[in-house]
């Protein structure tokens, strides 16, 4: 666990930026849930198209018209089955998947005249329903006698677990860290998961039963692969991404550079957000997910000016056009083609970051311009992009930094798979996740009760 004060204080750099009442307004819910009526509305607008583009484009095969039809004949729990059965973080992935770049963008009616159905608020409302009410909807197969380690209480490993759960599997779980939930409990924006959702839905997922969790367990600490490989019948791996990339510039460990993962998790772990230690002028460097969520959330924290510095163009930038217009809304600025040159610093705190201006070159590259900008900094989040840590998985196949696995997610090792960020071509995102455990945990059934 980080340490709550990431920043010393200073002229510039305080708690209590705004009031207690204030940052829980701001940070509630992102988008409010449907009413019943209003899911009953929506739900009518769906096409129940026969060869859906909606569920083609979701990474974990959920029938987008089967459980909307669901919705619409006031079926709560049938419809939550049909999400659930496929992606049992259904209910997290209605809340942080990009809905605009899959299903919703897919959507027939997604044109210019109208907008696409709400197909993540109609996930939400039915999933929501089921959980809250704790119906229970999946049930354990006879005991198989098998038992499987799964390495890391992230999305991936949780899905992969429930599945061999529900295949009569018996399952522990072990996790470096003092709660389980992965990113899903310390990485997601704190207005897109709000409420402690992620413990509810994760205690949800687990009433399945034969999952043992062992929190403060960390693979080539506590444990290693050589003997999980020996006591167990299979083995998950669903460590994630465990380190961040670093600037490389002089200067780096001065007061106030700080990894924007550690300041999100802090944030979402502490008790009063508004004790958070919050800059005035903040500079985010980077141009994905997790540069919008500091961004937003810095503002929402009561930052005066917070600007994205990304070294490449608008249409290249990881972040959808959609999180780069919720950040403008949120009053953020993007500063783009610029790349971090030099830190400035007094008293061995951070006072500003020059960059240079970047050209695109015809092959794709970027050449400094010879034009330099300079923004005004008391803090700088680092949001360059997450690494596996290897240490511990030495025996694996890893390119580019990668474990690499197979279409069934088995690596290079007889006995253990593997899915979500940690492996090659992973998308980083929760809903593939999910997908990557579930299909390990298929192969995995197959591979031992081959023969049964
Ligand atoms: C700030 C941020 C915001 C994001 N926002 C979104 C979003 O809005 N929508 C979206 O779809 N995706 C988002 N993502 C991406 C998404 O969170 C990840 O793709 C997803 O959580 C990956 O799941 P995972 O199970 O592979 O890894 P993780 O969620 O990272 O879980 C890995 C688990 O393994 C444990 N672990 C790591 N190393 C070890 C070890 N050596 N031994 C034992 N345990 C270990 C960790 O403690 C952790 O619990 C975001 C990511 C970040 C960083
Ligand atoms: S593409 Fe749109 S209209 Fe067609 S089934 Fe999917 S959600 Fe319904």
């Amino acid at each position: 666990m980080s340490d709550n004060k990431l920043i010393s204080d200073g002229v510039n750099v305080k708690s209590h930026r705004l009031s207690k009442k204030e940052i829980e307004n701001n940070f509630s819910d992102l988008h409010a849930p449907l009413s019943a009526v209003e899911a009953l509305i929506e739900s009518d607008r769906c096409y129940f198209c026969y060869d859906a583009p909606c569920t083609k484009a979701c990474p974990s095969d959920i029938d987008v018209p089967g459980f909307i039809q669901s919705i619409r004949s006031d079926n709560l729990t049938g419809a939550a089955e049909k999400i659930l059965s496929e992606n049992i973080f259904g209910g997290m992935c209605a809340r942080d998947c990009p809905t605009e770049e899959l299903c919703e963008q897919a959507c027939v009616r997604n044109d210019n005249e109208e907008k696409p159905v709400e197909i993540g608020l109609l996930q939400r409302y039915a999933t929501d329903s089921v959980l809250s009410s704790g119906v229970k909807l999946f049930s354990r197969k006879k005991e198989t006698g098998k038992s499987i380690a799964v390495v890391g209480a992230g999305p991936a490993g949780i899905s992969c677990a429930h599945r061999l759960a529900v295949l009569g599997h018996k399952i522990t779980v072990y996790d470096a860290q003092d709660k389980p939930g992965g990113l899903n409990e310390y990485g997601i924006a704190a207005y897109k998961s709000t409420n402690d959702f992620a413990q509810q839905e994760l205690q949800y997922i687990l009433d399945i039963g034969g999952i043992t969790i062992k929190t403060g367990m960390k693979l080539g600490n506590q444990i290693n692969l050589e003997d999980l490989q020996e006591q167990y019948d299979a083995v998950f791996l669903g460590c994630g991404l465990g380190t961040v990339n670093q600037l490389n510039l002089d200067n780096e460990n001065v007061s106030g550079v700080i990894d924007a993962v550690e300041y999100i998790e802090n944030l979402r772990q502490i008790d009063s957000k508004d004790e958070l230690m919050v800059g005035k002028n903040i500079v985010v460097v980077g141009g994905g997910m997790t540069a919008i969520d500091i961004a937003v959330q810095s503002k929402l924290l009561g930052a005066e000016q917070v600007t994205i510095a990304y070294r490449r163009g608008k249409n290249i930038m990881a972040a959808s056009e959609y999180e780069q217009l919720l950040a403008k809304k949120h009053d953020v600025q993007i500063q783009y083609n610029v790349s971090p040159k030099r830190l400035l610093s007094e008293n061995s705190h951070v006072t500003a970051m020059e960059f240079d201006v970047m050209q695109s070159q015809g092959d794709g590259g970027l050449k400094a311009s010879g034009e330099s900008i300079t923004l005004k900094a008391d803090v700088v989040f680092k949001a360059i992009g997450q690494k596996l840590v290897t240490e511990g998985l030495n025996s694996l196949e890893i390119i580019k930094g990668r474990i690499v696995v197979d279409e069934n997610r088995k690596t290079s090792l007889t006995k253990v798979w593997a899915g979500g960020d940690c492996i090659l071509d992973g998308n980083n995102l929760t809903v593939s996740a999910v997908q990557d455990g579930k299909l390990a945990a298929i192969s995995i059934n197959e591979t031992l009760t081959q023969g049964v």
